[in-house]
């Protein structure tokens, strides 16, 4: 652990992010994502840099989930009763070369680690 002045302690700093130990009475820092208070009134601040991106990616798998179980599941699936699903994936083998349906630039393939990627070059960059 690496003291700072004044009040807290950094317990884990990586790629940007910061985990911070605030001794009991120390004052709020004025920006943070997660706290962790304890019963001595010391606390646990945690400041993610990819922030927005986690948020991002995190509200994108819930609203994919909650269409894939309005539509009981993929099209290459099937129920318990056997009905095929009505999910259609968008980056498929199936649409490679395809246009994008956000910005029509056409959807690529890559190799990755022994699998398959499928993307948009111009709306999933890094
Ligand atoms: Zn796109």
């Amino acid at each position: 652990m690496i003291p700072f002045d004044p009040g807290f302690t950094m317990v884990f700093g990586e790629f940007g992010g910061k985990l911070l130990y605030h001794s009991p009475g120390s004052k709020l820092p004025d920006k943070y994502h997660l706290m962790i208070e304890f019963s001595d009134g010391s606390f646990l601040t945690e400041i993610i840099q990819l922030w927005g991106a986690i948020e991002k990616l995190y509200n994108s798998i819930l609203d994919t989930v909650q269409e894939i179980f309005l539509e009981r599941c993929r099209s290459e699936e099937v129920d318990l009763f056997g009905r095929p699903g009505g999910y259609e994936r968008i980056m498929n083998s199936k649409n490679v070369g395809k246009p994008c349906p956000v910005c029509a630039k056409p959807i690529e393939k890559i190799s990755y680690l022994g699998g398959s990627c499928y993307f948009c070059p111009a709306c999933q960059t890094i």
